[in-house]
């Protein structure tokens, strides 16, 4: 399997071999540039990538179901304004979604988060900061984000939530021993509209029906205009099509 440590391990045996040969036989110094120059672009592919697991096991999907579930997520609230036209779609509908909230949002708008929790919807962690560095955390950083996040939420009589995913969904080294501390589930995605910077909204749901198939995580935002307009449209086309949006450990448990 390609991973940070197996891919380390075959380019550190390469470098070796290198270092051996050169002593009969006459290499570049060009050679050992491009070995070193793949191996970075490998971690920073793995690092950006969450589907690719390099540096820590991520579910993505449920690839082996063959009932018609997905899981659609909302990132980055509560939001003041959009979180709750979002709850208020959910329940028309009488669906259960997984909400990924940041702690300072949390701190910021309370009776918000607990309108999250009321419905009945699954919470994940979605780091305290969610700073646009925070991909350069080290371990106790990281350890830091992700204890802080879970106390504010446990603070609100929710158990401590088990999932996690990763703000811009950058990994690392030092994410990866840190949830081996914390032991939550990473969550990644299999579809992702950018329903963010994306304005058109036809664009985004056209983009989110064409690669919908049983076992799909949609990775949606809770934080603008567009996001209720999108919402309702695609509840109307999981109902007409006869899939079924389930919360995320509902997916994650199903064979
Ligand atoms: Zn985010």
């Amino acid at each position: 399997m390609l991973n940070f440590k197996n891919t380390t391990i075959a380019y550190i045996a390469i470098l070796l071999l290198l270092m051996v040969g050169s002593l009969f036989f006459y290499f570049s110094g060009w050679v050992f540039c491009y070995v070193i120059i793949s191996y970075l672009i490998i971690i920073i592919f793995g690092s950006f990538w969450m589907k690719f697991r390099f540096f820590v096991p991520t579910f993505t999907a449920n690839k082996i179901t063959n009932k018609p579930y997905v899981a659609l997520t909302f990132d980055d609230g509560p939001h003041p304004v959009y979180t709750e036209q979002v709850l208020v779609l959910l329940r028309k509908y009488q669906i259960r979604a997984t909400f990924f909230c940041i702690g300072k949002n949390i701190e910021r708008y309370p009776d918000i988060f607990k309108k999250i929790v009321e419905e009945g919807h699954t919470i994940g962690n979605h780091s305290y900061s969610h700073k646009n560095t925070i991909g350069f955390n080290g371990t106790k950083c990281w350890i830091n984000e992700l204890e802080q996040t879970d106390t504010l939420i446990e603070s609100f009589g929710v158990k401590k939530p088990a999932y996690f995913r990763p703000p811009f969904g950058v990994t690392s080294p030092h994410l990866a021993k840190a949830i081996s501390f914390t032991s939550h589930t990473v969550i990644g995605w299999s579809i992702r509209p950018y329903d963010t910077s994306i304005k058109h909204k036809w664009a985004i749901l056209r983009h989110i029906k064409r690669k919908l198939k049983p076992g799909s995580v949609v990775l949606l935002h809770d934080t603008h205009a567009r996001i209720p307009f999108i919402l309702e449209r695609l509840l109307l086309f999981l109902h007409e099509n006869n899939y079924k949006a389930v919360t995320i450990n509902r997916l994650l448990d199903e064979k």
